[in-house]
């Protein structure tokens, strides 16, 4: 892992073999993400000297490989999944497939049975049919309690969009339409419920000011504890929904 991280170039900011070193401007100090698919991310403030990241990465080398680790792990997420825990709305499917000609699909049968049909051999078709299927499950729960949400804040959410995304678990657009990451199916109900304050938060504080971590405490007093589950809050998300 050292040895890559000589190869970083500060002008590109790329340090090679799926490492990448991101100047942030609002970073405060250095900060490394392990992703999913095994990419490594380090976030460094402007004008880090290059020593100072390769400190940093010696000091962490053993967490980032136990991380790497745990990504490659290929049986931990098996495709066709056996079930599905939807910890946000308090539900487990049982999955059931059952090969056959045509694009994968899938149905809802009676006992939270999900039938997964088609050519299950297509991994990509799989893995659509099953994101499409959480995405409109999410849309279909989300909805109701951010709205309810909404209202305990005094504010009026716009749109709706929930999507399966590998990097943000929500964003508030200045139009007041808020985005959901369907991979909150797989957390707490505390935690979703803590990121939709979040996000309705900023339909009046469009920033992360004093100010508008006043207004969720207001509503979440143990923001910080959640925010923090959420930052760990990938491990619990299928692989094959972030790949
Ligand atoms: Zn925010």
């Amino acid at each position: 892992m050292l040895r890559q991280l000589e190869l970083w170039d500060a002008q590109a900011g790329t340090a090679g073999n799926g490492w990448s070193v991101r100047q942030s401007p609002r970073a405060r100090r250095l900060s490394v993400r392990v992703f999913r698919h095994g990419g490594v991310e380090i976030v460094v403030p402007p004008r880090t000297p290059p020593q100072r990241v390769s400190a940093f990465v010696s000091e962490h080398r053993e967490w980032i490989e136990r991380q790497q680790r745990r990504a490659a792990r290929p049986l931990a997420w098996p495709l066709p999944p056996a079930e599905l825990v939807l910890s946000a709305l308090g539900q487990t499917w049982r999955c059931s497939s059952a090969a056959g000609p045509g694009a994968v699909r899938v149905s809802e049968l009676p006992g939270r049975i999900l039938l997964l049909h088609g050519q299950l051999s297509d991994d990509v078709g799989l893995r659509r049919a099953l994101r499409g299927w959480l995405v409109r499950q999410a849309r279909a729960h989300f909805e109701g309690p951010l709205r309810a949400l909404g209202a305990d804040l005094g504010v009026i959410p716009g749109a709706l969009q929930v999507r399966c995304q590998r990097t943000r678990w929500g964003s508030c657009s200045r139009h007041g339409t808020i985005s959901l990451n369907a991979c909150l199916l797989f957390q707490r109900p505390q935690v979703l419920r803590y990121l939709m304050i979040h996000e309705l938060s900023h339909l009046r504080h469009m920033n992360h000011s004093t100010r508008f971590w006043g207004e969720v405490a207001r509503h979440e007093p143990d923001w910080r504890a959640l925010d923090r589950e959420l930052v760990q809050g990938w491990r619990l998300v299928p692989g094959w929904m972030l790949r």
